[in-house]
């Protein structure tokens, strides 16, 4: 293959990033840089109706926050963006009204549904009938005329020709066939406000923009046969097609849809949320292939050097929340402690935790984090009031020595000064208690910990006790003793 690759990500700007166009997105981007290529992003901004403000920043500042880069775009080239393309449409649109591949037409929309229901109560499949079937040339002037005169603004269809079969084969799903005849008819090309229809943009676009490969979500497919046509109608070449396998959620078996509420669909979710950007391209990019073996984790450069389009799924991918939480949490454990102290921060600052020792609370619970925002109710022991026991703390706390080993303790913590109190010298007033009592083990450390915590889990008893500050741990240790 001659042809230099080029690939292109084309959102619409109706929302915000989802995870689904992500791994559009990112598997055109892997393409591209696999093969030396170019990674173009345009913006398909022609459905005014569910327009977005913003939209296409989102999709920019999300695509850029996952960690990917692209070659050519609206920010750095001009017209990459449908809406100010509409010469050129417009230009191809007269072309194949003047070779009579396309044509005007000036059924109304009120027709068009009374002829929808029509078929519909006749079980027959939803299609446009030619307006002006069995017209002659004379009825067919008369029709046109009296339709203008009625300021009917027309739109543009596309001739099909019906017997004709149009296949293509496609990167992931291999040979592909559709019926001329099974298109629905006709179809709309321009529509009455001017602008073109989505299938028939794109196509101006790809080949403007020299696309050579068109890979994107299997919701496309059925477009396909209708992009062909128009390539078909203007003499030209189709790029190559790859159309990835549908996202299914792992808990339902079902499509991943916006409604599903168990799971982050959104990339902004994640961002928002305290995800590292790396974790969550590292998950998408297993949705719907894998390098094959058995590791999981991948870095953005070995993903560019593995990526292998033979290798994109024709079975559907599942999304697995858990999956992702694993992977996020595999990531935070080995990121740099500085890193994760600043994806922490704003959390904490917002509860109004960002004291002193929260470096040491970050680093104390950076390897149970699945995503930043964690680290709050991680961290309630340390700032919230002493929690209520549970049956299984007050029955271990009804032990016999629990008093002794509490008074004991509190006797050394007591003793300390606030220099001494450091995380380092608190193991070893837990050992003195243990020699002075003969008290070990569990019995030892666990009617301290609940004393101080309330809970019979958590960080080590020495950061526990440290972080919670001597002060307090004593004032907790009193309480238990009097309840007791
Ligand atoms: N704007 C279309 C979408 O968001 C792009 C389709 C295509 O890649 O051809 O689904």
């Amino acid at each position: 293959m001659s042809q230099p690759i080029r690939v292109r990500y084309a959102p619409s700007p109706t929302g915000l990033l989802h995870i689904g166009n992500a791994r559009t997105a990112l598997f055109n981007y892997l393409y591209a840089r696999h093969h030396g290529g170019t990674f173009i992003v345009r913006i398909e901004d022609t459905d005014r109706k569910r327009h977005v403000e913003d939209g296409e920043r989102s999709q920019l500042d999300n695509l850029r926050w996952l960690g990917i880069d692209w070659d050519e775009s609206p920010e750095t080239h001009e017209n990459y963006r449908q809406s100010e393309r509409l010469g050129l449409y417009q230009k191809y649109i007269d072309q194949l009204l003047a070779s009579g591949k396309a044509y005007k037409s000036y059924v109304t929309e009120e027709e068009l549904a009374a002829e929808r229901e029509r078929q519909e109560a006749a079980g027959e499949t939803p299609r446009y009938i030619n307006e002006f079937l069995g017209m002659s040339e004379d009825e067919k002037a008369a029709y046109i005329a009296e339709r203008e005169a009625a300021g009917i603004t027309p739109t543009v269809r596309l001739a099909v020709n019906e017997s004709e079969l149009y296949s293509w084969t496609d990167i992931v799903k291999g040979d592909i066939e559709f019926e001329g005849s099974n298109i629905g008819g006709d179809w709309v090309i321009q529509k009455r406000d001017g602008y073109p229809t989505y299938n028939f943009a794109v196509v101006i676009d790809d080949y403007d923009m020299q696309i050579s490969h068109v890979i994107r979500g299997d919701d496309h497919i059925a477009n396909t046969p209708k992009q062909l046509m128009v390539y078909e109608a203007l003499g030209w070449e189709a790029p190559q097609f790859g159309h990835m396998t549908l996202i299914i959620n792992s808990e339902t078996g079902k499509k991943l849809s916006k409604r599903d509420t168990n799971t982050l669909q959104f990339i902004e979710d994640y961002r928002k949320k305290g995800y590292l950007p790396e974790a969550v391209f590292n998950f998408i990019a297993l949705l719907g292939w894998n390098p094959g073996g058995e590791d999981e984790i991948f870095s953005r450069e070995e993903l560019i050097e593995l990526f292998d389009e033979n290798r994109l799924s024709k079975s559907p991918a599942a999304f697995d929340q858990k999956k992702l939480d694993w992977m996020s949490n595999a990531y935070i454990k080995n990121a740099d402690f500085d890193r994760i102290f600043e994806l922490c921060k704003p959390f904490l600052e917002e509860v109004g935790r960002l004291t002193d020792k929260a470096e040491k609370l970050v680093e104390l619970y950076q390897p149970q984090l699945t995503s930043a925002d964690e680290i709050v109710p991680l961290t309630d022991l340390f700032f919230e009031d002493f929690p209520e026991l549970t049956v299984q703390a007050k029955e271990f706390m009804a032990g016999e020595t629990v008093p002794t080993v509490l008074s004991t303790f509190k006797a050394k913590l007591e003793a300390m000064t606030d220099a001494d109190f450091v995380v380092e010298n608190i193991f070893p007033q837990i050992k003195a208690v243990q020699k002075e009592t003969g008290i070990k083990g569990k019995n030892l450390f666990m009617p301290i910990r609940i004393a101080v915590s309330g809970e019979m889990h958590g960080p080590e008893l020495p950061d526990t006790i440290f972080l919670l500050g001597r002060e307090k741990s004593i004032e907790h240790l009193d309480n238990m003793l009097k309840q007791l």
